[in-house]
């Protein structure tokens, strides 16, 4: 990988911060967009708007041509079977709430259970308590060890018969522990429950397969994938798609309407009701096409290279505390300086130009068992470098400083 010619092609890796040279570390909130990506954007706007499905003319037709192709990079790129199986949501959350919806009404009644783990972000616990408060069914957990890494020995006792899903993250947000989906899904498996993963930290790292993973849900953010902001996917099983109740409805969701009876288009149709974010889908497919040209397994190898420098780096300084120290990481650095409060920490980075996350990284229930308030989050792309750990790395000497 050409990192400098990578480089070139973001930029926004150009701009400075307080006069300072740009360090983004926030990549585990949202990633930077290649002009590839922005050029995708700008050109549909300037030169092809027009509503998709609807139109006879010129410009209608090819969008709808390009969005429809999205669909298929997505397909490909997740190895779905059928481009049926992909949803165009507005991102993770949206995804997750939908299946909570309406995979819920259609199969979770009154003593159900559903099962997440205690280091979900917030978007895999609410739609699911909803869920439960509407049908008065139970949510289960599965706890986390000091490491970071889910108590799978806990997961079989767990399991009953009222089981209806099991909904967990690939990869923590929080922490950057790689779960052993494949475990889960054997297990479900055995028990035919459905498996839902969140895959918002993993479809920008890991090569995802959802036929040889045999996952019935995997759904990911545009957003943290190098695309436009305000897309997503769920991808599902097309069998229980067609068996799910509509979530929203609309105009494109439906084939015939009449004050009498609705009927229902075919899928993926059927859960994209209204206009959809077109030329974000679009953008989407373009950020597909440009990281799977670099090669998601050369991403990962150079950002585990990142994470090694930077956690040898940090790791240096006796002050550090680190959260998350599973076997299997993806390039996140969750730690704890000195002791101080992790907005501190990242204030003072942030006026050296270097952009980190602080606080509970919407996963409260997981730094409430860790008993803390937060961490400080350093997360790697494949557009960092090494210099700029070491630019990270100088600051954390100014905050000891500052405060020693
Ligand atoms: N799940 C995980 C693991 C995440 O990291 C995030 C975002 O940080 C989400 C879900 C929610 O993603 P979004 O806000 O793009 O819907």
């Amino acid at each position: 990988m050409d990192i400098n010619k990578i480089r070139e092609d973001f930029p926004i890796l150009k701009e400075k911060a307080y006069g300072k040279p740009l360090v983004y570390f926030d990549n585990a909130a949202t990633t930077q967009k290649p002009i590839q990506v922005i050029n995708t954007i700008n050109e549909y706007n300037s030169r092809f708007n027009a509503n998709i499905h609807r139109g006879v003319h010129y410009l209608s037709d090819l969008t709808t041509n390009a969005f429809e192709k999205a669909r298929k990079t997505v397909q490909a790129f997740i190895n779905a079977k059928s481009d049926k199986e992909i949803i165009f949501t507005s991102g993770t959350t949206a995804s997750i709430n939908l299946v909570a919806f309406s995979f819920g009404e259609k199969f979770v009644k009154q003593g159900d259970e559903i099962i997440v783990s205690e280091m979900e972000h917030h978007s895999n616990i609410v739609p699911w308590q909803l869920l439960c408060e509407r049908k008065k069914a139970v949510l289960k957990v599965i706890p986390v060890t000091e490491a970071g890494e889910l108590e799978y020995e806990r997961i079989p006792e767990l399991i009953s018969e009222k089981t209806k899903l099991i909904a967990v993250t690939h990869v923590s947000n929080a922490l950057g522990t790689v779960n052993d989906i494949r475990r889960i899904i054997a297990l479900a498996k055995k028990h035919e429950i459905p498996v839902l993963i969140d895959g918002a930290q993993s479809a920008q790292h890991i090569k995802i397969d959802v036929q040889e993973l045999d996952c019935d849900f995997y759904v990911f953010s545009g957003h943290k994938i190098y695309g436009p902001t305000g897309t997503g996917v769920l991808y599902g099983k097309e069998n229980l798609l067609e068996e799910m109740v509509p979530w929203q409805g609309g105009g494109e969701m439906i084939r015939s309407v009449s004050f009498e009876k609705t009927t229902f288009n075919d899928l993926p149709f059927k859960f994209e009701a209204g206009t959809p974010n077109f030329v974000g889908a679009i953008g989407l497919g373009a950020a597909i096409d440009y990281i799977s040209a670099i090669g998601l397994k050369e991403i990962a190898n150079y950002e585990n290279t990142l994470l090694e420098y930077a956690s040898l780096q940090v790791g240096s300084f006796e002050e550090a505390r680190f959260y998350g120290t599973a076997k299997h990481k993806a390039s996140v650095l969750s730690f704890l300086f000195m002791g101080l409060n992790p907005y501190d920490v990242g204030t003072i980075l942030d006026k050296l130009g270097i952009a980190v996350r602080t606080g509970t990284h919407c996963a409260e229930p997981l730094m409430r068992k860790f008993k803390i308030t937060g961490t400080v989050r350093a997360s790697f792309s494949f557009y960092n470098t090494k210099e700029e750990i070491d630019v990270f790395v100088e600051g954390l000497k100014k905050v000891r400083r500052l405060f020693g």
